[in-house]
């Protein structure tokens, strides 16, 4: 049985791969953070090492061990949980020494299964050195290897090492499966579930963590309160805005991009708000705000400026110079009429 949630076209194609044994050697899990690449990575490892007929079955000794991360032939590389949310250091990498202790590992022969997994979570942030080490094993990957790069841009992959991969696109659930999942599998309350679906966009990992922890709610509407403080702000106060963000890009580049997802998310409801659907909006507990600063612009302006943020997004991946990108950004934020 397959745990994951939804990415039903993902599960049959990994389920048939398994099943027939016409595995192949390279695969990569794109789609945003949290929506259920880790999971599904980890179902289709265990489809691979599973004793059983129906693989995967989730009792055997085999699934068990795959699932608490013991299995001797299921490695994942990447940062540690720890590593990945620690503000402070700069562009955190996958190093050469993890992906040449895969090399090693993997021209050994399994240990227990017919195959050696190995899953790479966070494949954006291979060095290039680790890419073109990864790229070895790509070229020329033991009969009895699979390789599961797991990736929140694919865009920042080398272009050798994508053409290796088999690539499998997650987008985000259904919000109603979100909700479904919650309360069916998670014993969440209704309403509670309806609002964490919504709010999730269609990540269950996220609207998960959400549950377990409160403060990251809080930190999100602090966020959002702040981003619509500034649409009343003067020049000199969006400058200073634009600073501290571009002061946070020097510390973590992902939390400057979860702030501007966030920006971005905001400015989609407007959008809805403007064609109304304000059924549909995410921000469900901004909706007072919504509808006056909607109100205020014209679609061209919000649709103007969603581009630009998406243009910020890409430029800021590609290492230009963050605070004048920032800076632009937030000057050009729409004020009212
Ligand atoms: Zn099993």
């Amino acid at each position: 049985m397959w745990t994951v949630v939804g990415h039903t076209k993902a599960v049959g194609l990994l389920d048939r791969a398994a099943k027939s044994g016409r595995v192949s050697h390279a695969y990569l899990l794109a789609g945003p953070p949290q929506v259920g690449k880790m999971p599904l990575a980890l179902n289709f490892a265990q489809a691979l090492s599973c004793y059983a007929e129906d693989r995967p079955c989730q009792t055997c000794p085999a699934c068990a061990r795959v699932l608490a991360g013991k299995h001797p032939d299921v490695q994942i590389i990447g940062l540690t949980a720890d590593e990945k949310s620690r503000e402070g250091r700069l562009h955190k990498e996958i190093r050469i020494d993890q992906i040449r202790a895969i090399q090693h590992m993997a021209a050994l022969r399994p240990y227990e299964g017919r195959y050696k997994v190995f899953i790479v979570d966070g494949a954006e942030r291979l060095s290039e050195e680790a890419s073109n080490s990864l790229l070895k094993t790509l070229e020329e990957p033991p009969p009895h290897v699979i390789l599961i790069l797991l990736t929140v841009n694919d865009k920042l992959l080398l272009q050798t090492v994508l053409s290796r991969c088999l690539k499998v696109d997650l987008r985000p659930l259904p919000l109603a499966t979100v909700e479904q999942a919650l309360v069916e599998r998670w014993q969440v309350e209704r309403d509670e579930a309806k609002r964490l679906a919504r709010l999730s966009g269609g990540r269950l990992g996220w609207a998960l963590s959400v549950r377990l922890n409160g403060e990251l709610l809080q930190q999100r509407a602090a966020r959002i309160r702040s981003m619509v403080e500034l649409l009343e702000a003067t020049r000199n106060e969006r400058l200073a805005a634009a600073s501290d963000l571009a002061t946070l890009y020097g510390r973590s580049r992902d939390a400057v991009d979860e702030v501007l997802a966030l920006l971005s998310g905001w400015w989609r409801d407007l959008l809805l708000v403007k064609g109304g659907c304000s059924d549909r909006t995410a921000n469900i507990d901004w909706a007072d705000e919504l509808a006056e600063v909607a109100r205020q612009r014209t679609l061209e302006q919000i649709t103007a400026f969603i581009d630009l943020i998406r243009e910020t997004r890409v430029r800021l991946s590609q290492n230009v110079n963050a605070r004048l990108a920032l800076e632009v950004l937030l000057l050009d934020m729409p004020a009212g009429v």
